[in-house]
């Protein structure tokens, strides 16, 4: 296996997991088996995972800043992710709500379904958190999202993987004040976030050499844990739409990629691919940031001035795969209720699921979260959330892992536009996990 290629070690790695996830259950206490012996497997890669994206983030973009020669730079970078952000998430959204108005899919679930669906799951605890977490969220002021972005303790925010956009603005802060400080002086912490940075993105490489094993782990656990086939036939137009427009936003990003930094899509992609195989397998934009990071810088060349600020501030609020998912699901709960949608219900859509995705957190299912504050603008009364959810439970671990898919692919997309317009894009400089491994053995 040691000239395969990644992309293909990783594949293999899926599709022995699935196979195995299968034969387990079928075996008696095969189910109990997985869970016990094999999911620790890929719940430990994870956790590895989430443990450097921390120092990660705060090493590359203090180092990315301190880089930077005037402040300026940092500015014009900063609004242009914004915008090419939002531009990205808004065309997603009307990807979705074309799919889901011309495909109708909620047209064809019968009465019987909606029954079943809704008897097993609208009781479901997962279900009853996701509202609660949501009116938790929605009982917030609207410049709420700001003062959650400023910490009051940087050591507070560093130790919660959640606060991702606390330690953003934190290392941004810092940075900013290094350049401040003039070359001379920042000097020594400067040397010290650069190596930091190295050593953080060697242990990406260490960790990525169980990555074929852990996705092995990571899917025959999905598997094991999935849900009665037959809910998931009657799902299956709805989930097949979302998936169409999945694969929608993935050729848009061809085109772009195409279009405005003259590389070839197939290359982005391959280069790409244990990214979004990662995201596949963990359903975590988060989970996988340091391994997107590490794809886009080494082996796709886009600068870490530009890659240290787009990639973490993509993985937390941009979220293309999501927000298509949510228009969808909407309009799909809707229509499978026999309830109108209007034309001005749909451009709140458009509104609602753009700051719905901002809002989402990059973990598995957040999605499904935001989801009812999307549910509610259009009006959908509060009895019926437990129902509207209730109807796309069973699918929404896999649509889960293909969304990851596109929200990782549109960051990496934007960080290389972004880094082509400011002149930042060059050639790879792939580095391997035993470059010096000679020197210490
Ligand atoms: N799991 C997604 C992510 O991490 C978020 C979601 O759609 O639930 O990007």
């Amino acid at each position: 296996m040691k000239k395969l290629a990644l992309h293909w070690k990783i594949l293999i790695g899926m599709l022995l997991g699935l196979v195995f996830g299968f034969v387990m259950l079928q075996i008696g206490g095969g189910r109990a088996f997985t869970e016990d012996w094999i999911k620790p497997i890929g719940s430990i890669f994870v956790k590895l995972l989430k443990l450097i994206a921390i120092p990660l983030i705060l090493a590359s973009l203090i180092k990315g800043i301190s880089d930077l020669k005037d402040i300026s730079k940092f500015k014009n970078i900063g609004l242009k992710t914004i915008g090419i952000y939002i531009v990205t998430t808004v065309f997603a959204i009307s990807i979705g709500l074309a799919l889901v108005n011309i495909m109708q899919p909620g047209d064809g679930v019968s009465e019987e379904t909606i029954a079943k669906l809704t008897e097993t799951y609208s009781k479901n605890s997962s279900v009853q958190a996701k509202i609660a977490e949501a009116s938790k969220q929605m009982d917030s002021g609207p410049l709420q999202f700001l003062e959650d972005m400023v910490p009051d303790n940087a050591f507070n925010a560093l130790s919660n993987n959640k606060l991702m956009l606390q330690v953003i603005f934190f290392a941004i802060f810092l940075g900013i004040a290094m350049l401040l400080i003039g070359e001379k002086r920042a000097k020594p912490m400067k040397a010290l976030f650069d190596s930091l940075n190295d050593i953080v993105l060697k242990m990406v490489d260490l960790i990525m050499l169980s990555a074929p094993v852990a996705v092995f782990a990571l899917l025959a656990n999905v598997v094991v844990s999935s849900d009665d086939p037959d809910i998931l036939y009657a799902l299956l137009k709805y989930a097949g739409v979302v998936v169409l427009g999945l694969v929608l936003m993935i050729v848009f990003y061809c085109v772009i990629v195409a279009t405005f930094t003259k590389k070839n899509p197939f290359w982005f992609l391959k280069e790409i691919s244990p990214a979004q195989l990662l995201a596949f397998s963990t359903s975590s934009s988060a989970a996988t940031l340091p391994v997107t990071m590490e794809r886009v810088e080494e082996h796709i060349g886009v600068d870490k001035e530009v890659s240290s600020f787009v990639l973490p501030v993509g993985a937390t609020i941009n979220m293309d795969g999501t927000s298509l998912y949510q228009a969808v699901a909407a309009v799909f709960i809707f229509q499978a209720l026999g309830l109108d949608l209007t034309f001005a219900d749909q451009i709140t859509i458009v509104l609602t699921a753009l700051l719905a995705s901002i809002g989402s957190a990059a973990v598995p299912g957040a999605g499904m979260v935001m989801l009812v504050i999307v549910l509610e603008s259009v009006g959908l009364p509060p009895e019926l959330l437990p129902i509207g959810l209730a109807l796309i439970f069973a699918v929404d671990r896999p649509l889960d892992m293909c969304r990851t898919v596109v929200n990782v692919t549109g960051d990496a997309t934007v960080s290389m536009i972004v880094a082509k317009s400011v002149g930042k894009l060059g050639d790879p400089k792939v580095k391997n996990w035993d470059d010096n491994y000679d020197e210490v053995k």
